[in-house]
């Protein structure tokens, strides 16, 4: 049932099609060549400014915001935010408006951090910016209920999305649907993927994917790479997600404690900031097969699979599938990491 219960959720196509499948052959070469790396790539999913992650969650949510009659997409992020990019990015392809409260989530030192990257192309996006001092957390704020409050005081109907379009009815069914995805993929390409890798932040992404590969009896499968250093906080939200995802795709039973795998070894202290072993990771994965990562989020899950493939983590003869959520744009705002 989960698969056309989705199939009957109603959605916006804003995306290319399936996400592209590939090897990164140098990498798996170079870890030793036993275990074949492989990776799904988000950040070339849409053409809705550089896509990502989010650009498939917010799918559902638009399709939502659609059919509720509401004229504009309220969200919230860190300043350097991919999401609120995204969410601009949907508002505009879908003749909305966007409010973004964009809070201070990263103490990064770098004089044009407010200014370059996700924020810039969420102002040429037109998205109604507004800065706020509030530090990291991915729970409900302040700030954007305000936000919410502002739209309707102006005769507007606000469409709210909580941050990284996770903890919200149909934050999970976008990854659901990538689950199901990747098994398509990999009867076209004849591979069995023994393991998924991917980061985890606020908690959609890996709960979707949880939810829609509990079909198949794999969610363990799926190895979270934690990059929010709120890491009980964080697995608490993943497990919410998942579960609230497998009910509304019809799982029919529920999603064990042990389903849920987020491993904490790999966020360097502090969300949105690199620590050596990532800019290392981030820089091998570029040079070996020319796929760039980002400092906050893919970078880290980056070196999770290197540090795990070194460690013989996965057995000889595994394939193994990095989910690359995007992110890029970011790394304009994070020049001085790179200091060469
Ligand atoms: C948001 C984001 C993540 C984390 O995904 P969650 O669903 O928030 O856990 C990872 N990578 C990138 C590039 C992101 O933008």
């Amino acid at each position: 049932m989960t698969r056309a219960a989705l199939e009957n959720t109603p959605r916006v196509n804003l995306r290319f099609g399936s996400s592209p499948v590939h090897r990164l052959d140098r990498l798996t070469e170079h870890l030793g060549g036993k275990v074949a790396l492989w990776a799904k790539r988000e950040d070339v999913n849409s053409g809705l400014a550089f896509g990502g992650n989010k650009t498939r969650k917010l799918e559902y949510l638009a399709a939502d915001a659609i059919n509720q009659g509401c004229d504009t997409l309220v969200s919230i992020g860190g300043v350097q935010s991919n999401h609120t990019r995204q969410v601009a990015a949907v508002a505009a392809k879908l003749g909305l408006r966007a409010v973004l409260v964009q809070e201070h989530w990263v103490d990064w030192d770098e004089v044009n951090y407010e200014k370059t990257g996700n924020i810039l192309l969420s102002r040429i996006l037109g998205g109604d910016v507004r800065l706020d001092p509030a530090g990291f957390d991915i729970g409900f704020r302040k700030s954007w209920e305000e936000a919410i409050a502002s739209v309707e005081e102006r005769g507007g109907k606000p469409y709210p999305i909580p941050a990284g379009a996770s903890d919200h009815e149909l934050g999970g069914h976008g990854f659901a649907g990538w689950a199901f995805e990747v098994e398509d993929q990999e009867k076209e390409l004849g591979v069995t993927f023994d393991n998924v890798i991917v980061c985890s932040v606020t908690g959609s992404t890996q709960g979707g994917m949880i939810a829609g590969f509990a079909h198949s009896d794999r969610a363990s499968t799926v190895l979270g790479i934690d990059a929010s250093a709120t890491v009980e906080k964080t697995w608490e939200q993943i497990a919410r997600i998942a579960r609230r995802t497998a009910t509304g795709i019809e799982l029919g039973r529920e999603v064990r404690d042990d389903e849920i795998v987020l491993l904490d070894r790999w966020h360097d202290g502090i969300y949105g900031i690199a620590g050596p072993r990532t800019i290392e990771a981030i820089e091998l994965a570029a040079r070996m097969d020319g796929m760039i990562t980002d400092p906050v989020y893919e970078g880290k899950s980056m070196a999770a699979m290197i540090d795990l493939v070194r460690e013989g983590y996965f057995p000889e003869g595994s394939n193994v599938l990095y989910a690359h959520l995007g992110g890029q744009p970011a790394m304009n705002g994070y020049t001085t990491a790179f200091s060469y």
